[in-house]
């Protein structure tokens, strides 16, 4: 795949590629940046304004990542940044409680009412790892129940059949998840009520938690069927396990309150991450009071961090969310709905199968033509054809995640002209994706 060339150049992001995978494995600090699953050289940005970047290259593109979902207001938001500015001028770090951390516990206890109480840490692996270690102490019990293609993480445990990076990578597994790891976790087709039922049954007493995506976002958007989480709710209450929803991509960016905002489903715990964090590291896992009662100093299960709640990352976190109300979320949804209808006349015109699926303002472009419920049915997508169609958007100033199994995101910023120049990108696009042959 890397060797396939594409009619335009990125010499100064290929020279930057170049030096770093000198010192840096793969080239990249996250893999699927590194362009694997469509070749090419990746995009090394220098600036974000909006709802553009702009390359080492001097390029600038219409940005449909979002950095994987956090930048809800677009780049460089003046409000944002000033909140930034005004916390690194006090100091960066004191390694002692401060009232940033309260505002944003304060400000998400306040969206979720599911979360009494909320403990803040630095990314959504974090977040997903002390929820379950946290389901683990509550329950006293070892097993962790998941599904095909949601991904939460890099958590030992739960990195069994994880969707997104390593979809595009086609790894089974990884080395370096012992078996002892990966054999307290239990992999479940996603959508499929009866798969869990059938595991509560075969491990009587033995499972702590399930864990699942709210609306799973990485192996392509996949929402749950009608009943699908209030059914795992209610599996978990019978059996005396917790249920954890992980809002890492959906908190705070679906709707004020996220997919819990949209399904109403109580968790025991949930998960945050990206929009909550304005672009800076935080993260957050919280749900009922009793069960984060168990949590370091307040009870026994142990989780701690250095840079947890760090005052500029909670700065730029509260003023993101603080700014995030319902004409905000009305505004992306609208100009998600714009774009999906875009794409969707496109590769109709095309001819090319395909399913544009949504949660919120979520979503993925599935070339196929039977809706995708689960994680093999995403697999079965021609996704040969993403490879052509994501060049083709990128070489006419579009960035698309670059894998066809991510979700597209937008922002307040995005526009009418930033919507336009994506229109008028897509019919080459699609044209190619006609074209694209396995
Ligand atoms: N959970 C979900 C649903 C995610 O989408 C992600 C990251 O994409 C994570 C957890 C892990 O978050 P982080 O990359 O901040 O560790």
């Amino acid at each position: 795949m890397a060797c396939v060339s594409y009619p335009y150049a990125a010499p100064v992001s290929q020279t930057l590629f170049d030096r770093a995978a000198v010192v840096t494995p793969g080239g990249v600090n996250s893999p699927v940046r590194a362009f694997r699953a469509v070749g090419g050289t990746p995009r090394f940005m220098v600036s974000g304004d909006g709802p553009y970047l702009t390359d080492a290259d001097g390029r600038e593109y219409v940005d449909l990542v979002c950095s994987w979902g956090p930048m809800i207001l677009g780049h460089s938001h003046p409000e944002v940044i000033g909140a930034v500015q005004a916390a690194v001028a006090r100091g960066t770090s004191f390694g002692t409680p401060g009232e940033g951390e309260v505002e944003l516990a304060e400000e998400i206890v306040a969206r979720v009412g599911p979360v009494e109480q909320v403990r803040l840490v630095s990314s959504g692996t974090e977040a997903t790892m002390s929820a379950i270690r946290l389901a683990r102490g509550f329950t006293g019990r070892p097993k962790v129940i998941k599904f095909a293609g949601c991904y939460h993480g890099h958590v030992d445990a739960l990195l069994a059949a994880a969707g997104s990076g390593v979809a595009t990578f086609g790894l089974p597994d990884t080395p370096g998840v012992t078996g002892a790891q990966a054999g307290e976790t239990v992999v479940l087709p996603y959508n499929d009520l009866e798969a869990v039922r059938a595991a509560f049954a075969a491990h009587p007493g033995e499972i702590a938690c399930v864990i699942t995506e709210a609306s799973p976002g990485n192996m392509g958007v996949v929402p749950p069927l009608p009943g699908f989480n209030a059914g795992l709710k209610e599996l978990c209450a019978d059996n005396g396990a917790l249920f954890i929803s992980d809002e890492v991509m959906t908190g705070f960016r679906v709707s004020r309150s996220g997919w819990f905002g949209l399904d109403g489903v109580v968790p025991d715990l949930m998960t945050f991450g990206k929009v909550m964090g304005g672009g800076f590291p935080a993260a957050a896992f919280g749900g009922r009071a009793d069960v984060m009662a168990q949590l370091a100093p307040a009870g026994p299960v142990y989780q701690a961090g250095t840079l947890s709640g760090n005052p500029i990352a909670t700065a730029a976190g509260v003023a993101q969310l603080r700014l995030l109300d319902d004409a905000a979320y009305e505004k992306v949804d609208t100009a998600s709905a714009q774009l999906r209808a875009l794409v969707t006349e496109e590769l109709a015109k095309a001819g090319v199968a395909h399913r544009v699926q949504n949660a919120g303002s979520m979503f993925t472009v599935f070339f196929t033509d039977e809706d995708v419920t689960d994680y093999a049915k995403a697999k079965a997508q021609q996704a040969f054809r993403f490879t052509p169609f994501f060049h083709s958007m990128l070489s006419q100033g579009v960035y698309l995640p670059p894998s066809a199994f991510e979700s597209w995101f937008l922002s307040t910023a995005h526009d009418e002209r930033a919507l336009e120049r994506v229109a008028e990108a897509l019919p080459g696009a699609a044209r190619a994706a006609a074209e694209a042959t396995e």
